[in-house]
């Protein structure tokens, strides 16, 4: 197949006028194309006066080794690349000790599936609650203010990402397009087959749910198991080599290769890990606010006149400012038409986070304004960002008047340096609500300055971004992992073999697609190790 780039449609075109276009473009007969798929969709809303559709086709022709040769200097017209996902082996016949997987996230769910896949019957041991039961524990922090330590939105079947906006795109490097193979697994699970080819895919929570709960199943189906409220709180380690778990319950699990998709909130866990030895190194992550506009002021600002078109959706936004004092800040997370979210998953800590509907429908657009730091910001060893965001995230429950409010200020206010004592024209999301203050010792000095800096330079690139009435919310800290597991290019821990650090929390990712493909390589890796070491 021909994988043919940048035919450009007014977006109200007929759909015969797609393989009219690619015919013209190769110089052919629309009859000779035997078949055609759209590989990627974006929408151009550049131009004021017309909005086009941009697509990638992939088109079969009788005579394609002719026409790339004949368009061997045109880099729109291309073979179509091998993106079908290849297995790396099957699991050798006979017991053979089963894999254990951590984790029920992104990362510990396409690990799980893929050696599910392969023929290893992996165990998979998830510390939250089945997802249904999980949704009613969210639910309870945001209407009633009680937290479940156990069961929350970072923790549960389907991970951090389930109460999300549900975004599938990623910077990551990916030649083997595993990312594809991510987005294929939840078409079979459920999503939108438009996630196969819109430029920015997104999924929204309530899909999710469903989606986590057939890929279980799909795991279960071949052989898999995948327990949930079971915590792990040890691993065995013997000479330099993983040999099992102990659980919260007090069970041992036996298990000679042990993948940790823990996520980036699992804190207790890093910290029986260093006890345990397991080398771990400390990262850059970054720490901000959540800001909150009318969605209709984003649309207004990236859209212009063509703002409110069905075709474009809610608009989203990217932005980076690299400051004075030599921090950047950037727009975090962006969930237009969504919601702010409580996120913390330990008592007596407030923490913010974004999640959207499908349709991202809500009135406000709201994205985390965050600043990079690094260890030099945290010195004190692999645990010291934890103790940091634990330090910022208890400071933001008392600014919220210690209940599970979050504290609040409007950008108006926050620019001036005085406190908020009034709403104004945008209603703040956050459930179970905010408590109007003064943010300026939510967060260090150095980032109070660079975002105070940032907000004006937004609104040079975004219309109306500093806007006196936008809602700063606080505080976003869990950006990231603060540590890496570090991993040789085995995918196993530099000191431990047998353990696999993966997705998020082991600092490999940074979002449900890039945690999925994550989890798909390690699993790779476990299953060439296990060939590798042949029978027995
Ligand atoms: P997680 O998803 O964090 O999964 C780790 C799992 O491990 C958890 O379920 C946890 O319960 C379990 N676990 C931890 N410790 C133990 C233990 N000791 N024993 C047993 N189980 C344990 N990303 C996007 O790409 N797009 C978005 O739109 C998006 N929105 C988000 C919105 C919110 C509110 C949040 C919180 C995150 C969002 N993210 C989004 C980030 C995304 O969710 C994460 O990057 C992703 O989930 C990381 O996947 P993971 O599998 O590495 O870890």
């Amino acid at each position: 197949m021909l994988r043919v780039s940048e035919i450009r449609l007014p977006i109200d075109h007929p759909p015969e006028a797609l393989p009219a276009a690619v015919a013209a473009r190769l110089g052919v007969a629309v009859q000779d194309i035997a078949e055609i798929s759209v590989f990627r969709r974006s929408c151009d809303a550049r131009k004021a006066s017309a909005l086009v559709f941009s697509y990638s086709v992939d088109v079969a022709l009788p005579d394609e080794a002719q026409l790339l040769a004949r368009f061997a200097d045109d880099r729109q017209v291309q073979a179509t690349p091998d993106m079908r996902y290849h297995f790396v082996g099957r699991a050798p016949a006979g017991p053979g000790s089963r894999p254990l997987i951590v984790g029920f996230g992104p990362a510990g769910i396409f690990a799980a599936l893929i050696l599910a896949q392969s023929g290893f019957r992996p165990i998979v041991l998830e510390r939250g609650k089945a997802v249904r039961e999980r949704t009613q524990d969210t639910w309870g922090l945001w209407r009633r203010k009680v937290l479940d330590p156990e069961s929350n939105v970072q923790f549960g079947e389907g991970g951090a990402g389930t109460f999300s906006d549900g975004k599938l795109y990623s910077q990551i490097k990916d030649p083997q397009h595993h990312g594809r193979k991510v987005l294929e697994e939840f078409v079979k699970a459920g999503a939108p087959e438009e996630i196969l080819y819109v430029n920015k895919p997104h999924i929204g929570t309530f899909r999710l749910v469903g989606m986590v709960e057939q890929m279980r199943r799909e795991i279960e189906r071949l052989g898999g198991e995948v327990r949930f409220q079971q915590r792990v709180s040890g691993v065995h380690i013997e000479a330099g080599r993983v040999r099992g778990v102990t659980l919260a319950s007090g069970e041992e699990l036996a298990g000679e290769r042990l993948v940790l998709a823990l996520g980036h909130s699992a804190r207790d866990t890093f910290e029986m890990l260093q006890q345990a030895g397991v080398f771990m190194e400390a990262k850059p992550f970054s720490i901000g606010l959540r800001i909150e506009h009318p969605q209709a002021l984003i649309d207004k600002a990236r859209f212009g006149t063509h703002a409110g078109h069905p075709a474009l959706g809610a608009a989203d936004y990217r932005l980076v400012h690299h400051c004075r004092n030599g921090r950047s800040v950037y727009s975090f997370c962006m969930c237009p038409g969504g919601t702010v979210v409580a996120a913390t998953s330990e008592e007596k800590r407030v923490v913010t986070n974004g999640m959207s509907q499908y349709s991202r429908n809500e009135r406000n657009a709201n994205a985390g304004i965050v600043v990079g730091i690094t260890p030099l910001d945290y010195p004190g060893g692999p645990l010291a960002g934890i103790a940091l965001q634990r330090e910022l995230e208890s400071r933001a429950f008392e600014l919220g008047g210690g209940s599970y409010e979050a504290p609040a200020q409007l950008v108006g206010d926050f620019l001036a340096g005085r406190p908020s004592r009034f709403l104004g024209s945008v209603m703040p999301s956050y459930q179970p609500g905010v408590r109007l203050t003064d943010l300026s010792t939510a967060l260090p000095d150095y980032a109070i300055a660079a975002i105070r800096e940032a907000l004006p330079a937004f609104a040079r690139q975004l219309k109306g971004f500093a806007m006196d009435d936008a809602i700063l919310t606080g505080v976003e800290t869990r950006t990231s992992s603060p540590l890496r597991i570090t991993r040789g290019t085995d995918f196993q821990s530099l000191n431990v073999r047998g353990l696999y650090p993966a997705g998020e929390g082991a600092g490999y990712a940074g979002g449900i697609l890039s945690a999925g493909v994550d989890g798909i390589r390690v699993a790779e890796a476990l299953t060439r190790d296990i060939l590798q070491a042949g029978p027995g």
